[in-house]
């Protein structure tokens, strides 16, 4: 399997390229030539498989000759073996022809796990192979790092540091990243404001004998190995509802667009899905690009589903070359327009195709606790604001006859505030992480302040060096 640019002037990569790689070197991303696709037969004789064996059929495709199925089919059940549901991803029926797929069952409780548990292990499996090492840095707000943490922590050839704004993420989301014992996994907290944290990362980069010494990585929402790895569930609800002999319908808290891309991958693939809705909170870019053609950047605003809250979609460029019928030229352009003007132009015919699928779908904070309230009240189920965003996009958007599954991306302990507003309760943390509380945190603590930084990833390299 080779990998194009979607702005065509990268080098053509092979699946483990892509992966080491992230971004295309001309800013673009990296997508298949062309993608593989499953016969009808194919799917029924996937009916019934465990999560991790169905992972494996389904991304082994994408990576070709990089591996063999026998090892990626270790990675993958030693992946979704740490998950702590016996189905990985199980699915809650909420209504007749609705139902929610629970995607928050690893590590760090939130969708993002699913992919890249398998990620962390296929980056140590071609380091080791390739004899090298890398030093993946990243900044989060909240739920990214914890899972880039959990996915490298006591991985053999990555050491990890992760930079967090002091004091401006939650209690929570600072836990989880820094009451992991690892000693290939350093925290920073930087005084100063995620922004900050963002620059100094790009800084870091930028800096290419620190970048060059220290083998900088990043594990980004952009690579295409976690939209690759986030197909597989798509495939495992289709599946269990019926597909490939029944249509089905997803409905997806967006934020970046890579969860909802992989189901959109999944229907190429020759899963048979019927519409794809698109959930936005506030930040509603998405929607009123696939409600009237406006793609055009406002103000990020912080909402209660703050993994949604985004100005610009980074995967949507891989939709955006798909609807401009794979013409470099034209994304690259559409691409630079955007950036120049904050307005993307896309041609109607190429705005038709993508309304063809996908449908958007908005809802503010307050009807956002409102739809976890009456979901709670008519089930007793209890959504976070994110997954509740998806299950009312479900609602909103019903297709006769057609089950409409709504992923649900994160734990609701995970959002104890945002719970107690809804609910008046705080809904426990799970077994795994009941006593997060009281774990013992590692972290230093920086100034903003670019030396200061390089300093502390310098000293955490060379202590795993040694
Ligand atoms: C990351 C995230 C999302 C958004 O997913 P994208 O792939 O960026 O669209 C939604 N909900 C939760 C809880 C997340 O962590």
């Amino acid at each position: 399997m080779q990998y194009v640019s979607t702005r065509g002037q990268a080098p053509t990569l092979g699946f483990s390229g892509v992966l080491l790689a992230g971004l295309a070197d001309d800013g673009g991303l990296y997508v298949p030539d062309s993608f593989p696709t499953f016969s009808p037969d194919e799917f029924r004789a996937m009916r019934g498989l465990p999560y991790a064996d169905l992972a494996a059929r389904i991304v082994h495709p994408f990576v070709g000759a990089d591996l063999p199925f026998e090892t990626l089919l270790a990675l993958c059940r030693d992946a979704y073996g740490s998950f702590t549901h016996p189905a990985v991803a199980p699915m809650v029926q909420l209504g007749p022809d609705l139902w929610t797929m629970e995607l928050f069952h690893g590590p760090t409780l939130a969708f993002k796990d699913m992919a890249m548990q398998l990620l962390g292990r296929l980056f140590d499996h071609f380091l080791a192979q390739q004899d090298r090492r890398v030093t993946i840095v990243g900044a989060t707000s909240g739920d990214t790092g914890s899972a880039a943490i959990e996915a490298c922590a006591n991985r053999d050839r990555i050491d990890i540091v992760i930079l967090h704004p002091k004091g401006r993420t939650s209690e929570v989301q600072r836990r989880q990243m820094t009451t992991v014992r690892a000693r290939n996994v350093a925290n920073i907290a930087v005084e100063g404001t995620f922004d900050d944290c963002q620059d100094l990362v790009k800084a870091m980069f930028a800096d290419a004998p620190f970048r060059r010494d220290m083998h900088l990585s990043a594990v980004n929402s952009i690579n295409w190995a976690r939209v690759a790895a986030q197909v597989p569930y798509y495939v495992y609800a289709a599946l269990a509802l019926g597909a490939p002999d029944r249509q089905v319908a997803f409905a997806v808290p967006t934020g970046n667009f890579g969860n909802i891309l992989a189901a959109w991958v999944a229907r190429r693939m020759g899963l048979p899905v019927a519409k794809l809705v698109v959930g936005s909170n506030r930040n509603d870019i998405l929607a009123r690009f696939l409600a009237s053609n406006d793609m055009s950047v406002q103000g990020v605003e912080p909402s209660l589903s703050p993994s949604m809250d985004i100005q610009v979609s980074s995967n949507f460029e891989r939709l955006l070359f798909e609807i401009l019928d794979r013409d470099p030229a034209a994304t690259a352009a559409a691409m630079a327009g955007f950036r120049a003007t904050g307005r993307m132009i896309v041609p109607d015919v190429a705005w038709q195709r993508a309304r063809d699928t996908f449908q958007g779908f908005r809802l503010d904070d307050a009807a956002t606790l409102a739809e976890i309230r009456a979901l709670y009240g008519a089930t007793g189920y209890m959504a976070d604001p994110h997954s509740a965003i998806g299950i009312a996009a479900a609602r909103a958007h019903p297709s006769p006859g057609v089950p409409t599954v709504a992923m649900a991306t994160a734990h609701p302990a995970k959002f104890p505030d945002a719970m107690e507003m809804a609910l008046g309760v705080r809904p426990p943390l799970p077994p795994r992480l009941a006593d997060l509380y009281e774990r013992p945190e590692t972290y230093a603590t920086a100034p903003n302040d670019l030396a200061a930084v390089e300093a502390e990833v310098r000293a955490t390299v060379l202590r795993n060096a040694a």
